[in-house]
């Protein structure tokens, strides 16, 4: 094991037989944040400061479903989609299984219902869980909102992030083939972002662990396993560095101009037609047919801004003219590597996990 977490997590899977280690990750599925409704209904996440495609980005703060009127979380092209289905579960139900293990061999977690004892098999205490352990913060004009998967304190007496990621085996083994530079490039801007809404709250994190697991394990008589590692998993620790509030406010201050300009009825132009990543895996249609609008048409999602443009005081009904690229545009210094642009027409990455 090269990471501490890897073997608290293959501990915690030990620890539990599996029916308790079921009953414990659903319980934790069935948490809620009951404050939702009421926290500001256009807020600036970690997902989408790591978002990639602008005109997404600002319509997501905008609140767009992914078809008008119609409200579905594992959508694609603005329909329900059975693999986003699987991916989310998948997502959701890994969390619920690593906190429900982790939780089985640290000192101490934190509940809802008050601190619980672990086995302390392992050094340290679990502070909070994602949704009922929630960051929210205003800064550069704009609210942020993190629900971080894990908080803990660690034998070193600070705190620190844990974001669990549930890739599919084959991102997986690319990450583990590709190194940590891999796994810092697709999650960074959202480790920072977690990192930098939680310090603005004055916890002073230093470290944020992508925790990445798979559901397969390794087989009996691999080389791993007979080192002892039953869990694909991997850690990958992001640490702290000056610049990265600068970056995160960066990417803040570009959604709320993009917001601004949307209000005038200008929008970040779309990825060109045929651009296969992101746009076949975006929850928006790129094309209208029969039953979508395109995800350009933005009048069809806020017919009000048409109106308010047909009644401008020149009379004036042309639409402004689109702003800029789509790309997410970090700032150049930007100590954080943002997330992987393959070229048109790649298809290896898989979509985002849900966060
Ligand atoms: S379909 Fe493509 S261009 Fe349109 S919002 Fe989605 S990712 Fe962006």
């Amino acid at each position: 094991m090269s990471h501490w977490l890897e073997a608290a997590l293959q501990d915690g899977l030990r620890a539990v037989d599996s029916n308790e280690l079921i009953e414990r990750a659903a319980r934790h599925q069935l948490l809620v944040d009951i404050y939702r409704d009421e926290r500001a209904a256009r807020r600036v996440s970690p997902s989408l400061i790591a978002e990639e495609c602008r005109l997404k980005r600002i319509k997501r703060y905008r609140r767009h479903q992914p078809r008008p009127g119609w409200n579905w979380g594992a959508a694609k092209g603005g329909r329900p989609s059975a693999g986003s289905a699987l991916h989310f579960a998948r997502g959701y139900f890994g969390e619920g299984l690593i906190v429900a293990a982790l939780s089985a061999v640290c000192q101490t977690y934190q509940t809802p219902d008050g601190l619980q004892q672990g086995s302390g098999a392992h050094q340290f205490d679990i502070l909070g869980v994602s949704p009922w352990a929630v960051f929210e913060c205003e800064a550069v004009g704009a609210s942020f909102l993190a629900y971080p998967d894990m908080i803990i304190l660690t034998q070193d007496g600070g705190p620190e992030l844990i974001q669990i990621k549930t890739p599919s085996v084959f991102a997986f083994d690319r990450y583990r083939r590709d190194g940590g530079a891999s796994i810092r490039k697709r999650y960074g801007p959202q480790t920072a972002a977690e990192m930098y809404i939680g310090r603005r709250l004055g916890m002073p994190f230093e470290r944020n662990h992508v925790l990445c697991f798979t559901w397969e394990g390794f087989t009996p008589g691999s080389d791993e396993a007979r080192a002892g590692k039953e869990i694909r998993a991997i850690v990958e620790t992001v640490a702290w560095e000056d610049g990265m509030d600068r970056f995160v406010e960066s990417i803040a201050e570009e959604i709320l101009e993009d917001d601004a300009a949307a209000e005038r009825g200008a929008w970040p132009i779309a990825y060109p037609l045929g651009t296969r990543w992101p746009c076949d895996y975006c929850n928006y249609a790129r094309t209208s047919d029969s039953d979508n609008p395109g995800c350009e048409e933005n009048e069809k999602w806020e017919p009000r801004l048409l109106r308010s443009m047909a009644a401008t005081p020149d009379g004036s009904s042309a639409p402004p003219r689109p702003m800029t690229s789509p790309s997410p545009l970090p700032p150049s210094a930007s100590p954080v590597s943002p997330a992987p642009t393959p070229p048109a027409g790649s298809s290896a990455l898989p979509p985002p996990l849900p966060s």
